[in-house]
């Protein structure tokens, strides 16, 4: 348990996972009587000059906080990343053209299915030979020139993999599912035609997702049998407020920005993150093979911290032990096996200091 005031355990969930305590506890104060309205968030009218301001500021801010060009749109959509999957192509894969997909784990083979009930699609390259603990190299992705966009998961939340660097693909545009990853760290949002993330791991509650496209893609946008709620279009003409928008989500998603700013901005929350998970790396490459990292040393996760023991029996045991000792979610995905700490960007350093000793002391006594 985190030595504050209240229960709050040490959370290392995949998703949903950690919010800031600061942020629960605005949200909690606010929660019957917001701003004077005599109102919840969550009982206010979408079309009220409070929502209005609510809305409008979380889209100013994470234009801000992520250095998006003025231009682009920022919407906030609803079915998760997972919707998403199957929009881009519905609005961007079009009759007779093709789109290439990078291949680094299961998010990214749920994109490309959806993508082949559209139109052709194809592997622009894929880690799927060594389990996905590796990004492919620059010189492997082989990008054909007349694809309509090439599509990429910037962090693999189950592996543990990152990119550190995005390609340049040039005039075809570029799409990114950054759902376990945006807001960690800083990165040029320009090179990219669409950004989608499900909010659920670094920006709020789930049922909110997040996407910010550019105007050159829109332009290029399908409209003819795509149904209204799934076209871009609707949401960026009506500035996501074509129906109800998840409010309450969007407004937790705002008080998370905030939170961000006050950390110093993704700059500041990057070198926190460094820090966090530099104190479970360290304890994994100084433990004489006693854990094993599954993702290579330069495609590690900042994120999601994926890891072995010996046998699954001593697994088992790891991971019992840590339930018992106030650790939660700690569980590697079935497709990786082994453990997993996610160290979004709102678990707190104490939770990481824990672990690290928690991991030390089962070293020493089982090692
Ligand atoms: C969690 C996750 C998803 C799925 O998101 P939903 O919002 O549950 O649909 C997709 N992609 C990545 C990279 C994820 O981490």
């Amino acid at each position: 348990m985190l030595k504050q005031d209240v229960h709050r355990a040490y959370n290392f969930n995949a998703g949903p996972a950690a919010l800031p305590l600061s942020v629960l506890e605005k949200a909690k104060g606010e929660m019957i009587d917001f701003e004077g309205t005599g109102m919840s968030v969550m009982e206010m009218s979408h079309r009220s000059p409070a929502y209005d301001k609510i809305h409008n500021e979380a889209i100013a801010l994470l234009k801000e906080l992520m250095g998006i060009p003025e231009e682009y749109h920022v919407l906030f959509l609803q079915g998760g990343a997972s919707t998403q999957f199957a929009m881009v192509p519905m609005n961007f894969l079009g009759q007779g053209q093709k789109a290439g997909y990078v291949i680094t784990g299961s998010w990214s083979e749920k994109a490309i299915k959806e993508g082949k009930l559209f139109g052709e699609t194809y592997e622009v390259a894929s880690s799927k030979a060594t389990n996905h603990n590796r990004i492919p190299g620059m010189d492997e992705l082989k990008i054909q020139q007349d694809s309509a966009y090439i599509h990429l998961t910037s962090n693999n939340t189950i592996f543990g993999t990152e990119w550190a660097s995005f390609p340049d693909t040039g005039d075809i545009p570029l799409i990114a599912d950054m759902s376990s990853d945006i807001l960690s760290h800083p990165f040029d949002a320009s090179k990219f035609s669409l950004i989608y993330a499900g909010a659920q791991k670094n920006l709020g509650p789930s049922g909110v997702t997040l996407a910010i496209v550019s105007p050159q893609m829109m332009e290029r946008a399908n409209t003819a049998n795509v149904p209204t709620m799934l076209r871009y279009e609707t949401h960026v003409k009506n500035n996501s407020l074509y129906n109800t928008p998840p409010a309450y989500g969007i407004y937790m998603l705002g008080l998370v920005l905030k939170w961000v700013k006050e950390m110093g901005g993704v700059q500041g929350v990057h070198q926190f993150n460094q820090k966090k998970t530099d104190l479970i790396y360290n304890t994994i490459d100084e433990s004489n093979g006693f854990y094993v990292g599954h993702a290579v040393k330069d495609a590690r996760s900042l994120m999601n911290i994926t890891f072995n023991l010996q046998s699954t029996e001593l697994e088992k045991q790891f991971l019992a032990e840590a339930k018992a000792a106030g650790f939660v979610g700690l569980n590697g995905h079935r497709s990786v096996g082994g453990c997993r700490a996610s160290t979004y960007n709102a678990v707190p350093m104490e939770s990481c200091e824990a672990l690290r000793n928690f991991m030390l002391e089962f070293q020493k006594k089982n090692g």
